[in-house]
C-alpha cells in the first residue's frame, strides 16, 4: 500500500536524534533537559518554511531580524540554569517561545519577556496550543526585569548584553542563578551568576554568539 510521507513521524524522529548527536554526545548530563529537548516539538516554533531545517545542529532566523538558538545552546542554558519542578524562572528574550517551553516542560513557571510586540504575540500563540499554562508572556524592556515577580530561581538571558543588567541581580533571590551571554556585539562568554547568602559569584562557561539585548540595561539601539 503507498503510504504518503509521514510528517509528524519525520520530526519525531529528527528530535530524537538532535537529542542523541547534539546533546547527549556533547556531554548535557541532565535527564530532565534531554527529555524536555525530546519532547518540545522545536519544528512548531519556527516559520513553516524552515520546518524541515527545525532539529538541524544551527540556530534558525525567525523574522524581525531574530533568531531561535541552537538546540545545543538551549539545553546547555537550561542545564546551567539548575531549575526542577516548580522553579519560579525569568526569560529576557521570548523570541519564539522555544526556551520557555523547554523551561515550563521541566516544570517551572516561567515569565518571559520580549521587547517586539509581533515575536511576543506569535510565541504566546503557539505556547497556548501547546498547552504551556504556565509561560506567561510580556511585552517589554526585560533588561529591567520583571520586579513584580521576584524573586527568581533563576534567570535566564537569552540575547547578549554588554554587561551584567544591574536590575536582573537584584531580582535574583537566594540560591539562584543568572545565565546570561555578556560582550561585544560580535562573540560574547556565557555567563553564569550565583547568589549566595554571602553575595555573587561569577564563572564564564563558554564563548557564544547572540543577537543584542537592547534595552536601558543592555545596547542602546539596534
Ligand atoms: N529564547 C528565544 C527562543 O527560544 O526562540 C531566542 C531569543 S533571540 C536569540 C533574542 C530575543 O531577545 C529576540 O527575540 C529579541 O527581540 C529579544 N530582546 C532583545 N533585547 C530585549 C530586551 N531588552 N527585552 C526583551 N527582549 C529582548
Amino acid at each position: 500500500m503507498s503510504r504518503s510521507p509521514d510528517i509528524p513521524n519525520a520530526h519525531a524522529e529528527r528530535r530524537h536524534a538532535m537529542v542523541e548527536h547534539q546533546l547527549r554526545r556533547r556531554g548535557i548530563q541532565s535527564q530532565a533537559v534531554l527529555e524536555a529537548m525530546g519532547t518540545v516539538p522545536r519544528h512548531l516554533f519556527v516559520p513553516a518554511t524552515a520546518q524541515h531545517t527545525a532539529y538541524d545542529d544551527s540556530p534558525l532566523h525567525i523574522g524581525q531580524g531574530q533568531t531561535i538558538s541552537q538546540p545545543y545552546m538551549v539545553a546547555r542554558m537550561t542545564e546551567l540554569l539548575n531549575v526542577e519542578a516548580g522553579s519560579h524562572v525569568l526569560e529576557v528574550g521570548t523570541g519564539s517561545g522555544y526556551q520557555a517551553a523547554i523551561l515550563a516542560e521541566i516544570g517551572a513557571e516561567v515569565w518571559t519577556i520580549e521587547r517586539l510586540p509581533e515575536l511576543a504575540a506569535m510565541a504566546t500563540s503557539i505556547l497556548r496550543q501547546l498547552g504551556y499554562h504556565k509561560v506567561h508572556v510580556v511585552v517589554g524592556d526585560g533588561t529591567l526585569g520583571l520586579p513584580e515577580q521576584a524573586p527568581y530561581d533563576g534567570i535566564l538571558v537569552t540575547a547578549a548584553a554588554p554587561s551584567i543588567p544591574p536590575s536582573l541581580t537584584s531580582q535574583l533571590g537566594v540560591g539562584g542563578r543568572i545565565v546570561i551571554p555578556v560582550g561585544d556585539r560580535d562573540i560574547q562568554e556565557l555567563r553564569v551568576v550565583k547568589r549566595t547568602a554571602s553575595g555573587l559569584t561569577e564563572t564564564s562557561v563558554l564563548d557564544c554568539r547572540f543577537v543584542p539585548l537592547i534595552g536601558a540595561e543592555g545596547y542602546k539601539d539596534t
